[in-house]
């Protein structure tokens, strides 16, 4: 299984989310990482918890809480 890496210049942590950017409604998803992913945009968990997106931007979090239940 491909190791990605987290997109952020500074972080050297594996990436475990990825990222999907909407235009036509301006969202972005962030769902878990599969090994197929052919997004560009891949951050660390910390980074993902971080992410902050412009404003007028909605960001919907897919991804499955630890336990394995959906958080949205
Ligand atoms: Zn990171």
């Amino acid at each position: 299984m491909v190791m990605w890496r987290c997109n952020r210049p500074d972080c050297s942590r594996p990436a475990s989310a990825s990222l999907s950017y909407r235009y036509d409604d301006s969202s972005v998803w962030v769902g878990d990482l599969t090994a197929d992913d052919e997004s560009q945009h891949r951050l660390c968990a910390p980074h993902a918890e971080r992410l902050r997106v412009p404003l007028g931007w909605e960001l919907i979090d897919l991804r499955m809480a630890p336990d394995g239940v959906a958080v949205a």
